[in-house]
């Protein structure tokens, strides 16, 4: 092997690297050149710079320089360009990567509570305010508590079973939220002052008035003295916190198994205020709920003594209020669940 070949060698290598170097476009391929011109073992430079001892002595310190020149400007090359190319990646992840906080955020749909709820959880407040603690029962319920318990007699048209879910002979689908009364009275001795909120079924048709399950809240009062104004007044204070303070409040005669005197509760008409309208027919007033004193007979079933206490209960339907408070007849709006009503309350 010649100087001058093994210079001229030196010299292609330079050229090929130049080459090379001009397609490095990134970290990797930077990599790679490198391995390829300057790995100990087997780079193209190394193995170049492994000749020079096979030179004759004259001819090693020439190649010796041109090796070394190379080598330095291959070294400096790969060093400038793994500088500008690690910048530049920097730079483009930064680009890639940047958050633009002046963006306005994405916002999420938050959950709120369905008519029914919000109307519930007020019933509830107004008579916890009062004094009234919440009891629940159970909604497969036997004929015991749901009819005979209540004084229901075992031909009244209301155990029918066109009207009543039965699951068995003496098990039902509750039909109303009075059972409660019972139940409660049977673990709680007097004074008591409770209200009732929860599902009862009846075997009606869905259609824009009826509803095959729907809500009530029941009350129950009992003490010693407790008279009919007392739930009159009761009554009367819950209508105004409910519909407002000059909501006006008129009782009348009804019938119910488990009351005696009973009586329906009307209000002055939420959209005319009692001079009538189409709503309330003309009349002024609309009827909202049942009441009455308990019938001594479910006082004698529970173990209380009828003639130390007296107490009065009532009930009326959930979604009777909602209808008032949100002016929406159709009760099929209330359990559709299409957001597009729900959203608006
Ligand atoms: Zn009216």
């Amino acid at each position: 092997m010649s100087s001058k070949t093994g210079i001229d060698q030196l010299r292609e290598l330079e050229q090929r690297f130049d080459r090379e170097l001009a397609a490095v476009v990134d970290h990797r391929s930077l990599e790679d050149i490198q391995a390829r011109y300057l790995s100990r073992k087997a780079g193209l430079l190394t193995l170049q710079l492994q000749n020079l001892g096979k030179l004759p002595s004259s001819e090693r310190a020439e190649f010796g320089r041109v090796a070394n020149q190379v080598k330095t400007r291959i070294e400096s090359a790969l060093g400038l360009l793994q500088t500008t190319i690690l910048e530049r990646e920097k730079n483009e992840a930064l680009v890639r990567e940047t958050i633009d906080v002046t963006l306005p955020g994405v916002r999420r749909r938050t959950g709120h509570r369905h008519p029914l709820t919000i109307v519930w959880k007020e019933i509830e407040d107004i008579f916890i305010a009062m004094g009234y603690s919440i009891e629940e029962g159970p909604e497969v319920e036997t004929t015991y508590y749901n009819f005979d318990a209540l004084n229901t007699p075992p031909a009244h048209p209301a155990r029918d079973p066109r009207d009543t879910f039965y699951i068995s002979g003496d098990v039902v689908l509750r039909t109303h939220t009075s059972p409660v009364q019972i139940r409660t009275m049977e673990k709680m001795k007097p004074p008591v002052r409770i209200i009732c909120p929860g599902k009862v079924f009846r075997r009606d048709a869905f259609d824009p008035t009826h509803s095959p399950m729907f809500h009530q809240v029941e009350g129950l009062l009992v003490d010693e003295g407790v008279t009919f104004s007392d739930m009159k007044g009761t009554l009367e204070r819950f209508h105004k916190k409910f519909f407002g303070e000059s909501t006006q409040t008129r009782l009348r005669p009804s019938f119910f198994p488990f009351t005696e005197p009973s009586a329906e509760v009307d209000i002055t008409c939420v959209a005319c205020g009692g001079t009538g309208c189409r709503n309330c027919k003309g009349t002024g007033w609309i009827e909202v709920m049942g009441c009455g004193m308990v019938h001594k007979s479910l006082f004698r079933n529970v173990g209380y003594d009828p003639a130390k206490y007296t107490g009065f209960a009532f009930g009326g339907g959930i979604e009777r209020y909602a209808k008032l408070r949100y002016n929406v007849e159709d009760l099929q709006l209330y359990f559709q669940n299409d957001m597009r009503f729900l959203e608006q309350f």
